[in-house]
């Protein structure tokens, strides 16, 4: 994947037109709309609630400032872990909580 997100910072917004119970995730001057969530209804049975719905936007107006502070986090680990072994090579840290941060950035980045 070549092509990277839409900038942030993003926010939330009530989605006047569409009242679906969702919330729309907008980018910019709030003219551009990235997202909408949504309620979801199957067979009757309410799978996504207007909160959940919201919940979801709000996660997702929060994802790029989530990665970019995932990325600092994983830069100052490695950092740390360089200079604690050899601090004139760079050097990944290897923990778990960077495992783990690595593959959310990899994920949000298309790449997992
Ligand atoms: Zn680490």
């Amino acid at each position: 994947m070549n092509a990277t997100h839409t900038p942030g910072p993003w926010r939330t917004g009530v989605d006047v037109e569409n009242c679906g119970g969702g919330m729309n995730v907008l980018a910019a001057d709030d003219s551009l709309r990235v997202a909408h969530t949504a309620r979801f209804v199957r067979g009757g049975e309410v799978l996504i609630s207007e909160p959940v719905a919201k919940a979801n936007a709000h996660l997702i107006a929060a994802a790029p400032e989530l990665l970019e502070a995932l990325k600092a986090c994983v830069s100052d680990h490695d950092q740390l872990a360089a200079q604690q072994v050899y601090p004139e090579e760079p050097m990944p840290c290897g923990c778990k909580v960077c495992q783990q941060m690595k593959h959310a950035i990899a994920k949000a980045e298309g790449r997992a």
